[in-house]
């Protein structure tokens, strides 16, 4: 088996299974599932992957409509905006895509998302049931890296597993899942010392950081899984926070970037919309 992890792949089975489902639920005569996307302000980057995320809802038959507003936008129409998209029973899934303007209260329009439309698991109480050992919505990402790992048949029990990044989106969800299941977890970040002590004794190395060559070659053991989540723009080249030529040498199973955490996270997404569209209803319109 190749040790290299094809997130795009199994990607792309996951979106076919998703597609296939949806066609059977329009011959049924039920709706199409539909996904609102919350974006405030003008980043390129972010705009490019919004884009990509219609695309690829769109493909397989889920509605996406993004929601753009302009970051002079205030917090209170904002959060009326969103009360909207709350409210309404065709939106089955809302993605705010972060981060927000400085300017915001993020905790306040976090907070706001209706806790079942919330597809990337941000909110508290999402947050905090899965902090709890209850699973109800997963964030995409850490969700996709599961996920990976659960295609490649990785035991995660017992593994010493070391997640380098602690953001609310990806270090802190990813090292929840990980000890749910019974993984010896270390969180790093910008503060801890001496990476390489903590990385050099790890099964599992999770890189969430978006730092390039953060992980080199004599920072892994021999038969590591190297899971690399960074995405770093080198003119105009995606890269990961792995030196993935030479560190590929040593690990038994290792991620590329782009290819590999990335389209999972997409899929993971359009996965939360189905299940926001079965707890909702798919009744018929
Ligand atoms: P973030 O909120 O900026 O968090 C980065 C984390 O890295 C922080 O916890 C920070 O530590 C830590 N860090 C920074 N420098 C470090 C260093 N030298 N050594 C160890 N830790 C260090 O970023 P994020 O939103 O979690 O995203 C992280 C990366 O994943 C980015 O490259 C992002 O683009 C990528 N990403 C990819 C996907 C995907 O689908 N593939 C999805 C989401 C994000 P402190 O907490 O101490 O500051």
């Amino acid at each position: 088996m190749s040790k290299i992890m094809d997130g795009r792949e199994i990607s792309n089975t996951i979106l076919n299974r998703i597609k296939k489902d949806i066609l059977d639920k329009i011959d049924k005569g039920l709706r199409r599932p539909s996904l609102a996307v919350i974006y405030v302000g003008n980043d390129k980057g972010s705009l490019a992957y919004i884009k990509m995320i219609k695309r690829k809802s769109e493909k397989i038959g889920i509605d996406c409509n993004i929601h753009k507003f302009h970051s002079d936008i205030t917090e209170e129409k904002l959060l009326n905006e969103m009360d909207k998209l709350n409210k309404d029973s065709l939106v089955d899934g809302i993605l705010l895509q972060l981060p927000l303007p400085k300017k915001f209260n993020h905790n306040l329009i976090i907070s706001n998302i209706n806790p079942n439309k919330d597809v990337d698991g941000v909110h508290y109480s999402n947050a905090g049931k899965l902090y709890q050992g209850d699973e109800v919505i997963i964030p995409c990402t850490p969700k996709g890296i599961m996920r990976l790992l659960e295609e490649y048949k990785v035991e995660i029990e017992s593994k010493n597993v070391v997640v380098i990044g602690r953001s609310n989106i990806l270090g802190k969800p990813i090292s929840m899942l990980m000890l749910n299941r019974n993984a010896t977890v270390t969180m790093c970040h910008s503060k801890t010392k001496n990476l390489r002590n903590v990385t050099m004794n790890a099964d599992v190395i999770i890189s969430c950081v978006g730092k390039v060559r953060l992980i080199e070659k004599d920072m892994v053991k021999e038969g590591s899984i190297i899971i690399d989540a960074g995405i770093n723009d080198v003119d105009g080249k995606i890269v990961g926070d792995v030196n993935y030529d030479e560190v590929e040498q040593k690990a038994s199973l290792i991620t590329p970037v782009p290819g590999g955490v990335g389209p999972m996270t997409i899929a993971m997404l359009l996965e939360n919309v189905m299940e926001g569209y079965s707890k909702n209803g798919t009744k018929t319109i």
